[in-house]
C-alpha cells in the first residue's frame, strides 16, 4: 500500500511518500531520519500530544500530556482530565501520573 502524509516532527512539514507491505515501511520525501520514524509510527501506532484544560478552584487551567499518546485514546484522556476538580496548581505540576497506563503524565502548562 502507498500513503502520503505530512511529517509533523518539525516546522519543515515534509511531504512523505510511504510504501508499506508485510511489516516493511519505505519512506521518501523526508528531510531527515525523524521522518522515517514518524512514518513508521503513523503506520503501526499513530500517537499525538493531547492539549486540554482542567477545572481548578482558581478557574480553568491549560494542561497537556508529557509525551504523545495513542490516537485512539485521545478522547478517553480528555475525559480523565474532565473528571477532575483540583486546587491551586502552577506550571509544570503533574495532575495525573501515567494516564490510562500510557506512560504519559498530565502536566499543567498555564503560566498564571
Ligand atoms: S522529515 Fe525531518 S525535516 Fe522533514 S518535517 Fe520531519 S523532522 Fe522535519
Amino acid at each position: 500500500m502507498e500513503k502520503e502524509m505530512i511529517c509533523i516532527m518539525c516546522p519543515m512539514g515534509c511531504n512523505l511518500k510511504v510504501k508499506y507491505s508485510g511489516g516493511k515501511v519505505e519512506v521518501s520525501g523526508n528531510g531527515c531520519n525523524r521522518g522515517v520514524q514518524f512514518a513508521q509510527e503513523e503506520i503501526t501506532c499513530p500517537k499525538r500530544m493531547v492539549t486540554t484544560s482542567v477545572k481548578t478552584t482558581e478557574g480553568v487551567k491549560a494542561c497537556k500530556t508529557s509525551i504523545p499518546v495513542p490516537k485512539e485514546l485521545i478522547f478517553k484522556v480528555v475525559q480523565e482530565v474532565e473528571k477532575l476538580k483540583i486546587g491551586k496548581v502552577k506550571f509544570g505540576n503533574v495532575i495525573i501520573k501515567n494516564v490510562l497506563n500510557t506512560g504519559a503524565d498530565i502536566v499543567i502548562t498555564a503560566n498564571d
